[in-house]
C-alpha cells in the first residue's frame, strides 16, 4: 500500500535524529514525569516515555504519586520542579483523580518547562504564531504531513474533534501554515457535506470508524488521532479505513499512525525546552 503515512517509520527518523542531536550534549536533558493513582493507560503511556527518553538519550525521572495524594502536594512537587535546574521538562500524566484540578496543576508548570505545551500562555504563543513549545500530538499531525511532502499552503483542511489537546492546537499550527481550516464538533451541521471539499482532513473524535469513504473526496489526506477499541478488542482509529484507503491519496493507519508521534514530539520538547533554558 503505497498511500500509507508510516508514523512508526517517521517518528524512528525523528528519535534518530534527536539522539544524535543529544549525543553531542555533555550534560543530557531531563524529563520529570508526575504519576498520580493507578489508571492502568497512564502506567503504559508512562513506560513508552521513559523507553523513547532511554533511546533518544534524556534522563528520566519518575514521580510516582498515590491516588490520594492532595492537590497541594502535587503542586509543591511541581514548584520543587521548577525551581530544580537540572530539569529541563515537566510532564503531568492526565487524565488526573477528580479532586485534583487539572487547570490548576497545568498552570503550575513553569512555561519553560511545560513539555506538553498546554499551559495557556504557550497556547497563547502558537495562537499568535510564535509558538515554542507545541502540543504534542497536533505537532506530530503536522510533522507526519510535512514530512509526507503534503504542501500546506492554501489547502482547504477539515478538523473534526475540538478538544483543548487536539482539535483547537492543531487549528492554529495548520493556520500558521497558510492552510485554509475548519474546525468542525459535534454540533456541526451537514458534515459530509463540509468533509467531501477537504484537501485534508485529521479526525480526533474517539469514535471507531466514524469518518467513512463516502463523506470524503478522491485524493483526500486522511489523518487519524483516534484511538478506540473494535468489538473484538483491537485498536483501532476514527477512519473506517477501508472506505477511506480506496479513495485517499495518503492515509494513517492506527495502530501506528498518529500514537507514536506524539511521543517522538514530547522527545523533540525535551529537546526544545532544554535549548531555550541554556540559550542555545
Ligand atoms: P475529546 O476531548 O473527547 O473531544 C472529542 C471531540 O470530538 C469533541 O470536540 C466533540 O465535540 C467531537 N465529537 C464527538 N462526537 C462527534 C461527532 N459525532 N461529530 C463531530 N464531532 C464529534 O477528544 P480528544 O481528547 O481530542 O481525543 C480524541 C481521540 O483522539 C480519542 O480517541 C483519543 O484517544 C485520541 N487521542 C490520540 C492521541 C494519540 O497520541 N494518538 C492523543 C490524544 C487523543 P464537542 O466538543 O461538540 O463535544
Amino acid at each position: 500500500m503505497n498511500n500509507l503515512i508510516d508514523g512508526k517509520e517517521i517518528s524512528q527518523k525523528i528519535k534518530d535524529e534527536l539522539k544524535q542531536k543529544i549525543a553531542k550534549i555533555d550534560k543530557k536533558p531531563c524529563l520529570a514525569v508526575i504519576l498520580i493513582g493507578d489508571n492502568p493507560a497512564s502506567h503504559i503511556y508512562v513506560k513508552n516515555k521513559e523507553i523513547a527518553c532511554e533511546y533518544t538519550g534524556i534522563k528520566s525521572k519518575k514521580y510516582q504519586l498515590l491516588k490520594d495524594t492532595s492537590e497541594n502536594e502535587v503542586l509543591d512537587l511541581i514548584e520543587t520542579l521548577n525551581n530544580d535546574k537540572e530539569v529541563n521538562g515537566i510532564l503531568v500524566q492526565l487524565p488526573l483523580p477528580k479532586h485534583i484540578d487539572e487547570k490548576k496543576v497545568l498552570l503550575k508548570i513553569d512555561v519553560s518547562k511545560d513539555v506538553d505545551g498546554f499551559h495557556p500562555y504557550n497556547i497563547g504563543l502558537l495562537s499568535t504564531g510564535n509558538a515554542i513549545l507545541n502540543p504534542c500530538t497536533p505537532f506530530g499531525c503536522i510533522q507526519l504531513l510535512k514530512r509526507s511532502g503534503v504542501n500546506l499552503e492554501g489547502k482547504s483542511c477539515v478538523i473534526i474533534g475540538r478538544s483543548n489537546i487536539v482539535g483547537k492546537p492543531l487549528g492554529m499550527m495548520l493556520l500558521n501554515e497558510s492552510a485554509t481550516v475548519t474546525t468542525t464538533h459535534s454540533r456541526t451541521k451537514n458534515l459530509p457535506e463540509i468533509t467531501k471539499q477537504a484537501d485534508i482532513i485529521i479526525v480526533a473524535i474517539g469514535k471507531a470508524g466514524f469518518l467513512t469513504g463516502d463523506m470524503i473526496k478522491k485524493g483526500a489526506v486522511i489523518i487519524d488521532v483516534g484511538i478506540n477499541r473494535d468489538n473484538t478488542g483491537n485498536i483501532c482509529g476514527d477512519v473506517d479505513f477501508k472506505s477511506c484507503l480506496e479513495k485517499a491519496e495518503l492515509i494513517t493507519p492506527v495502530p501506528g499512525g498518529v500514537g507514536p508521534m506524539t511521543i517522538a514530539m514530547l522527545m523533540n520538547n525535551c529537546l526544545t525546552a532544554y535549548e531555550i533554558q541554556n540559550k542555545i
